[in-house]
């Protein structure tokens, strides 16, 4: 573990080596006790169905407000995490929370409505991965359909790798999967065709210079007709004006995300958003 925290810290900053191993003891010792005492928090971004304006789903974000470093950046923290091993027990408390929340959101504002996690590559090599996430839905009673796990390309493993028998017990779990910054990953199209996938989320980058950006455009048309075209549902993240709705609403995107419906919310003010109707 020292080895592959070494390793990131050489690959990821210029500080020298014997402050950097400090550091992350230091943020390994931080991520225990946020996880002791209950530090880590999880915030929600509504997702809506572009159709209709209806609440599709929830993202669920994790956060961290540390008391010396303050409002910490999920993809710093996770990312040592990671590196610590300590991914497997935070991700795993992710989970059981949101579960815990959807449960409560059951009958009231979840209506149809999926709740999707991110899920790091390195948790989906654990071994019991699938068997914590099966023991999580029959602890909170949250229906294992409602759950969407949401992975990036550089999660995604062919046949034989240890993700992908994982990923056919979540599938026969019932849970479904989403891949997540779609097409900024090394794309290889042979996952769509050999994992049970049932969501595309188009990254942010797509869509940040729609409508008007050519190059853009005909990617976001690609990803969709592609996407609909294998019979997924495909979602923008990161729609932040008007016009990128309307253009993604015009390519029939299924479903769409970003600060234009709503920034990641803590769960009273979800709930508060919901009461007032998903289109803004
Ligand atoms: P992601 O899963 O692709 O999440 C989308 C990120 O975009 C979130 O940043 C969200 O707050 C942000 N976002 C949403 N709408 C907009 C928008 O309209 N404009 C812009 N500019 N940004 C928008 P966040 O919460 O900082 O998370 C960053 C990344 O950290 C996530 O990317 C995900 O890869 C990772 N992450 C977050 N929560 C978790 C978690 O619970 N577990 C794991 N393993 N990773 C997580
Ligand atoms: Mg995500
Ligand atoms: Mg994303
Ligand atoms: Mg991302």
């Amino acid at each position: 573990v020292m080895s592959d925290i070494v390793s990131y810290s050489v690959r990821h900053s210029r500080t020298p080596l014997v402050e950097q191993r400090q550091d992350f003891a230091e943020i390994e010792f931080a991520i225990d006790r946020a996880l002791g005492i209950g530090e880590f928090r999880l915030a929600y971004q509504p997702q809506v169905e572009l159709a209709t304006g209806q609440l599709a789903g929830i993202e669920v974000l994790v956060r961290w407000d540390d008391p010396t470093r303050g409002q910490v950046s999920p993809l710093e923290f996770v990312t040592a995490a990671e590196a610590t091993g300590q991914i497997h027990a935070l991700g795993l408390w992710i989970i059981e929370e949101a579960c815990n929340q959807g449960q409560r959101w059951r009958d009231t504002l979840l209506g149809a409505a999926a709740l999707s996690v991110n899920v790091s590559p390195v948790q989906l090599k654990a071994p019991d991965f699938a068997a914590n996430v099966r023991a999580i839905l029959g602890r909170t009673g949250f229906p294992p359909d409602r759950l969407v796990v949401e992975l990036t390309e550089s999660a995604l493993v062919q046949r034989g790798d240890p993700g992908f028998e994982t990923l056919w017990e979540l599938h026969q779990a019932g849970v479904r999967i989403a891949i997540d910054d779609f097409g900024t990953g090394y794309s290889c199209l042979a996952y769509l065709r050999d994992l049970p996938v049932s969501f595309l989320k188009i990254d942010q980058s797509f869509v940040r210079d729609l409508p008007h950006n050519e190059s853009a455009a005909v990617i976001a048309r690609t990803i969709v007709a592609m996407g609909r075209g294998l019979g997924l549902s495909v979602v923008a993240e990161g729609v932040e004006t008007e016009a990128q709705a309307d253009f993604l609403k015009g390519i029939w995107c299924n479903k769409a995300q970003g600060y234009f419906y709503a920034k990641p919310l803590n769960s009273a003010q979800l709930a508060g958003w919901a009461e007032l109707g998903a289109s803004p």
